[in-house]
C-alpha cells in the first residue's frame, strides 16, 4: 500500500508505534456527552475497532456547542446520544463496531466490565465516576475526564496503582448526596447545568486519550498511571500529582 493510500500512515511514522495494538484494544465510553463525543472522535480517527458507548441520555440543543457528532435535528427528534454517534461513526469508519449501551453506568451487568481494556470516564458526576472506577479496577485501565469552563482534569487508574476513590476524601463522602461537578467542587444539587466550553473539552478528551497511547504501547513510565493532570486554561498551564493510595480504600483496601 503506498503512502497517502493507508489512513494510518502518518501516525505509523512515529517511532515504535504499533497500530496492530491500537487496533485491537477493546474500549468503553462511559458518557456519550461532550468529552464522550471528543474521545470516542479520537479513539476512531486512530483506527480503535471496538468501541461501546454508554449513555442513556437524549440529545438537546445545548450539547451541540462541542459535540461534534450532534446536529440540530438529532436534537430536535430527542436522538439518543450514543445511538448518533454510533451512527454517524459507522459513516466514516464502517470498519469500526460501535455499540450503543443505553443504560446508567451503575446498571451495567458486572461480567460486561471484563470485556475491556480500557474505560473512559466521561461523566459529569462523582456517583457515576466512583462506580466506573470500582468496576474496572483490577479489570481494565479507567482514564477519567473532567471539564468546568476553563478547567480540566484527567487521571489514569491501573491496579495496582492509586484509583480514583484513593484520591476522595472525608468531605467527599460525607456530602455524596450532592451533585459534585467535574473537578470536584461541591456544586448546588438543584442546577446540575455546569459551564462548558468546547476548547477545554478538545484538551481534556486529547489528553485522556493521548494516555491511552501511551499505555497501549507500555510507556507506563511516561504515563499518568497514578496520578491526576490539572489543566488550567486561563493561564495554559498544566500540572501533574501523584495520587497516593490509600490502604482503606474501600475499592481495593
Ligand atoms: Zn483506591
Amino acid at each position: 500500500m503506498d503512502a497517502d493510500s493507508d489512513a494510518h500512515d502518518r501516525q505509523k511514522r512515529i517511532s515504535g508505534w504499533n497500530q496492530d495494538k491500537i487496533s485491537a484494544q477493546k474500549v468503553m465510553v462511559v458518557g456519550a456527552g461532550a468529552l464522550g463525543n471528543e474521545v470516542a472522535k479520537l479513539l476512531l480517527q486512530l483506527g480503535v475497532q471496538k468501541i461501546s458507548l454508554v449513555d442513556f441520555d437524549t440529545v438537546s440543543k445545548a450539547n451541540l456547542n462541542r459535540c461534534v457528532f450532534f446536529s440540530n435535528e438529532d436534537a430536535e427528534k430527542n436522538a439518543l446520544k450514543a445511538e448518533v454517534i454510533a451512527r454517524e461513526a459507522k459513516k466514516q469508519w464502517p470498519a469500526a463496531v460501535v455499540t450503543p449501551v443505553l443504560s446508567a453506568v451503575e446498571k451495567i451487568p458486572e461480567e460486561k466490565w471484563d470485556e475491556f481494556n480500557f474505560v473512559f470516564g466521561c461523566l459529569d458526576n462523582l456517583g457515576a465516576r466512583m462506580h466506573a472506577n470500582a468496576q474496572s479496577y483490577g479489570k481494565a485501565v479507567f482514564i477519567d475526564g473532567g471539564t468546568t469552563g476553563f478547567m480540566g482534569k484527567v487521571q489514569v487508574v491501573r491496579s495496582p496503582g492509586a484509583c480514583f476513590e484513593c484520591g476522595l476524601g472525608k468531605k467527599d463522602y460525607g456530602i455524596l448526596w450532592r451533585k459534585y461537578n467535574c473537578v470536584g467542587e461541591v456544586v448546588d444539587w438543584i442546577d446540575p447545568k455546569m459551564p462548558a466550553l468546547a476548547t477545554t473539552t478538545s484538551v481534556v478528551a486529547a489528553a485522556q486519550v493521548n494516555e491511552f497511547i501511551k499505555l497501549v504501547h507500555g510507556l507506563e513510565k511516561e504515563s499518568l498511571a497514578g496520578k491526576y493532570l490539572f489543566y488550567n486554561g486561563l493561564t495554559g498551564s498544566t500540572s501533574v500529582y501523584e495520587v497516593p493510595r490509600r490502604s482503606d480504600c474501600p475499592v481495593h483496601g
